[in-house]
């Protein structure tokens, strides 16, 4: 794609980096295709190339972003499914934080948009908040009727049974080993997740102590920032990743860590691009650096461990749905199938697996139309799979998709459970999990 960029625009360090990806798109379409937005509206605009062609336009022109530009870009899922079909290596990652940053300068949302994102930043990354504010909405539920869209999103969005918040996070700890410790790690916690799920962390801790991991958690490195960096909110992400890379800056430059084990392949994503988010900062570019490339999915370790070993023998048969941050954001797309065939069970995916299930942080929320539509579309899908429940990598896929018709739960649950920990709550009932006691 050509440019126009004047040579004072050049000057700028965001304009060289858009220049050199735009300039890398050959306006093939292949990314339409299998574009989620696109796919459902069928607007050249809701598509990779359409918001390509508007932030070229919207950068080149320094003026002020149009409403227009701003609202294609909103719709944006971030779901990096065009990455991966782009056959020309447009890096729309950092060319969408650009035009989002941009807008972000040039613009001004409404006052009760500005409320409602403030309130969510607010919140969802501090998991004991988040808990309290589930179990708020859960009062308010009756009168949602009445209550704005974005509200009555929220409220749709709470988990049918709210859990007792998660203990892990909340101090400082190191989780050690079964027998002599082979390896060292960190995990993060995470934030949202332990308000929704408190059986996640305690699961990768049980199956990584078995395979002689030290887990250490520490409680400053609490939500890795991609909540706030999604939705504008560019000071909060800051604050958010430097309290992580300083939670983790001692043990990182002693050199004492294997691996960064995250279990919400979203926050997975977010940490493998610290390298690049901080690459300016004097103080903590070094860390940040290492961070990324200690970054690893929970599925993408124990996949590499031959250590584990699973001791329960039950037939199952398992849908799998691929979180867009793990298979887009991540590639990683063999690791977590290769656990499940090594844990004996049988595996099946559904139609269109590259579609994002709608989730994808808190678009559900802030877009909760072409959210409810690409969420049906999703459970359609896997409900033409025969099978005894699905399983997922992402807390936000695993809460989207829990009205389709089997249980769902995390796949590190299940991994864990059948190593030989304790059955997940979600899939307790199953016939043959209730065969296999
Ligand atoms: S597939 Fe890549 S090169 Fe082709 S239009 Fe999409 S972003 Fe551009
Ligand atoms: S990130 Fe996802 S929603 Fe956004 S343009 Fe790419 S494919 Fe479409």
């Amino acid at each position: 794609m050509q440019t126009q960029f004047s040579k004072e625009q050049y000057q700028r360090p965001e304009i060289q980096q858009a220049d050199e990806i735009l300039r890398k798109c050959v306006h093939c379409g292949f990314c339409t295709a299998t574009c989620p937005t696109f796919v459902i509206t069928g607007d050249e605009r809701d598509s990779p190339r359409g918001r390509i062609w508007m932030m070229r336009d919207m950068l080149e022109s320094d003026a002020p972003a149009s409403q227009e530009t701003s609202f294609h870009l909103d719709r944006c899922l971030t779901c990096l499914s065009c990455m991966t079909t782009c056959p020309s290596g447009v890096d729309y990652m950092h060319l969408v934080e650009i035009g989002r940053d941009y807008i972000h300068k040039t613009t001004k949302r409404p006052i009760i948009d500005r409320i409602f994102r403030h309130m969510l930043v607010l919140v969802l990354p501090r998991a004991g908040w988040f808990s309290l504010a589930m179990k708020t909405a859960k009062l308010a539920t009756p009168f949602k009727a009445f209550l704005p869209v974005s509200i009555k999103a929220l409220i749709n969005s709470v988990p049918k049974k709210i859990k007792k918040l998660d203990p892990v996070g909340s101090q400082d700890i190191i989780y050690k080993a079964e027998g002599q410790t082979k390896k060292q790690v960190i995990l993060l916690a995470g934030c949202a997740q332990r308000a929704i799920e408190p059986e996640i962390n305690a699961a990768t801790i049980r199956i990584l102590n078995r395979i002689g991991v030290d887990v250490i958690v520490r409680k400053q490195a609490a939500c890795c920032g991609s909540l706030a960096h999604h939705i504008d909110r560019p000071t909060e992400a800051q604050n958010s990743i430097k309290n992580v890379v300083q939670a983790w800056s001692q043990e990182i430059i002693e050199n004492k860590i294997d691996a960064i084990i995250v279990n919400t392949s979203g926050c997975g994503t977010m940490l493998k691009d610290y390298a690049h988010l901080l690459k300016q900062d004097p103080e903590l570019s070094d860390v940040a650096a290492r961070i990324s490339q200690l970054a690893c999915d929970v599925t993408e370790f124990l996949a590499n461990n031959p250590s584990l070993s699973f001791s329960r023998n039950v037939d199952l048969m398992v849908g799998y749905h691929s979180a867009c941050s793990l298979q887009h954001g991540q590639q990683i797309t063999q690791a977590p199938l290769m656990l499940l065939a090594k844990a004996g069970v049988q595996v099946a995916l559904p139609k269109d697996p590259h579609l994002c299930c709608g989730s994808a942080g808190v678009y559900s929320i802030l877009q909760p139309e072409l959210s409810g539509q690409l969420k049906e579309r999703k459970i359609t899908t896997l409900n033409k799979l025969d099978v005894d429940l699905f399983v997922a990598g992402n807390i936000g896929c695993i809460n989207q998709l829990s009205e389709s018709k089997a249980p769902i739960c995390h796949i590190v649950q299940l991994l864990d459970y059948l190593s030989g920990g304790p059955i997940p709550q979600s899939i307790e009932m199953l016939p043959a999990i209730q065969a296999a006691q």
